[in-house]
């Protein structure tokens, strides 16, 4: 057996009683792609933060065999050892700071690894300043960020503003700084969750790569699929133990998934005749000849006409970054610089608080900044928008108590972990934030749901969960329009289908069940 470069031993990580990591052994080999499997909140990127400094263990130790092929036990205190150990991660939320260039946040990785120091990046606004004093590290960054791209197929242009890339674009860029600072330790934290499904054979592609160049990956995804593509080891973690580790290929995906959750799992079923012919379907949503402007004054959404019915789900398919974001807040009321008619159960609300007084739900593409707000109390984001405001007012002012009952109401309805209401939202895992937003916007049965990607990031289970929400607004004779960059799902859930491209709207009901067909339609054929 190959010798391990990084090992775990009885690791605990405890945030106050709770136990997030327990008493879990791990190795991992030299130029392996290991495979971390696990359910939202199993522990996954706990275990990871731990490797890379972010977290301390509250028990265990952790061995690492650095560059220079010396092993030591690795105490890091923050992200700075780790990498000085060679560990370098991609979180899934990616930390790149927005207003630098892709060669300007290289340089910030080098800083972090030559000078030692930073400072915080994330709050500071003299970036500029601070590399002015290091200029040449920075065109020292764009000749590796250059040679680093061409090496690995990682094609990225140096001198573009992070803000302007694509999320895939910027993953791309998270992966070069960890190379730039020559991470021999890669830790990918779900990287495929943000890749639409053309993008990820190419990803898989970059990865062989890396290990081709004697790198080891740690991968974490709840695809199984990719998993028992790309990986050379599995280990799965089921609520902050490890359950089982063995070879790729060792188990099918029905016995890993049987792991990861200890019982058997099952897709959820869309039954075809919801709408019954003597039930006339009505308009709900109507879009006539709608142009929206984007945030550089850009035609966003172009010329678009569309309507929804009771119920129904209507999908829409295609790449990040082709009109997705502005069309969904230009519904909600959120965008301005529109032309043509939104309609909503036949009215023109304007604003977002009129919009949703028309019965209409929104689960926004970004949990992150839109969806919850972090440092907000679990109830306090259970009741974050108009309709629950008021219906907890009284006199204008909100009544506590029944503030206190709504959520503790929605957190046993749809069982939200931990299901406590005081903590934090930042300290839920991604899977629990999205079911507080799932909880917020249905439980109020909008007649309308907008739906981006509302199973990003989140595992097998939990996106059966959002499924199972999703087809029971359909059962009650609600309208859904899901839109969403995973193919799958909206095939999966969707009476109609559309692909969005370039900011043009495509039926491609008649496409279904040709994804090439619809694979074109998505890249802009
Ligand atoms: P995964 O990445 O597998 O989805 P996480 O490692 O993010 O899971 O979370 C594991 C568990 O630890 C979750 O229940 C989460 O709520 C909890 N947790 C994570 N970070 C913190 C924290 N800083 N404080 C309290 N609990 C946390
Ligand atoms: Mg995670």
């Amino acid at each position: 057996m190959a010798e391990s470069i990084l090992e775990l031993r009885n690791v605990t990580k405890t945030f106050g009683d709770f136990v997030a990591v327990d008493s879990v052994d791990f190795a991992l080999q030299a130029g392996e792609i290991h495979a971390i499997l696990g359910e939202n909140g199993a522990g996954k990127s706990t275990l990871m933060n731990l490797i890379y400094g972010l977290y301390q263990p509250s028990k265990g130790r952790i061995y690492v065999t650095d560059r220079e092929n010396w092993r030591h036990r690795l105490r890091a205190k923050s992200p700075r050892d780790a990498i000085a150990s060679g560990i370098g991660m991609v979180h899934q939320h990616f930390m790149l700071v927005e207003n630098l260039t892709v060669a300007e946040n290289i340089a910030l990785s080098l800083g972090q690894l030559r000078l030692g120091t930073v400072g915080d990046t994330s709050t500071n606004g003299n970036y500029k300043k601070w590399l002015g004093k290091f200029r040449f590290k920075k065109e020292e960054a764009v000749r590796i960020t250059e040679e680093l791209s061409e090496r690995f197929g990682l094609a990225v242009d140096p001198t573009a503003l992070v803000r302007t890339l694509s999320v895939g674009l910027k993953q791309r860029v998270e992966i070069l700084k960890a190379l730039a600072v020559d991470a021999r330790i890669l830790i990918l934290d779900e990287p495929t969750a943000v890749l639409s499904p053309q993008e990820v054979e190419g990803f898989f592609t970059i990865l062989r790569k890396l290990q081709a160049d004697g790198r080891a990956i740690i991968f974490i995804s709840h695809k199984m699929k990719e998993v028992l593509d790309i990986s050379d080891r599995i280990t799965v973690l089921r609520r902050g133990k490890k359950v089982y580790l063995g070879k790729t290929g060792e188990l099918t995906a029905r016995e890993l998934a049987r792991e990861m959750i200890g019982e058997e799992i099952s897709e959820v079923e869309r039954s075809d005749s919801s709408i019954l012919e003597s039930d006339p379907p009505d308009n709900v949503l109507q879009l006539s000849n709608l142009t929206v402007l984007g945030n550089r004054a850009e035609v966003a959404v172009s010329d678009v006409s569309m309507e929804t019915r009771r119920g129904e789900i209507i999908g829409i398919a295609g790449v990040d970054g082709n009109g997705q974001r502005e069309l969904a807040e230009a519904i909600m009321g959120l965008r301005h610089n529109a032309s043509g008619t939104i309609s909503i159960l036949g009215a023109n609300p304007k604003g977002i608080n009129a919009v949703r007084h028309r019965s209409v739900g929104y689960i926004p593409e970004d949990r992150q900044t839109t969806g919850v707000i972090a440092a907000f109390s679990v109830t306090e984001n259970l009741v974050l928008n108009v309709t629950h405001l008021e219906n907890i007012a009284q006199w204008n002012i909100l009544n506590q108590k029944k503030k206190r009952e709504t959520a503790e109401n929605l957190i046993a309805d749809y069982d939200i972990r931990p299901p406590n209401p005081d903590i934090p939202a930042s300290a839920l895992s991604g899977g629990n934030q999205q079911k507080i937003v799932i909880a917020r916007e249905i439980s109020l049965q909008p007649d309308l749901l907008i739906a981006v990607n509302p199973t990003r990031g989140l595992d097998v289970n939990a996106a059966r969960y959002v499924h199972e929400n999703l087809l029971a607004q359909r059962e009650k004779k609600k309208s859904v329009l899901l839109i969403s960059t995973e193919l799958d799902e909206v095939l999966l859930l969707s009476d109609r289908l559309y692909v969005m491209s370039r900011g043009k709207l495509i039926e491609a009901t008649a496409q279904r069940n040709n994804i090439e067909a619809l694979g074109l339609l998505m890249t802009g054929f």
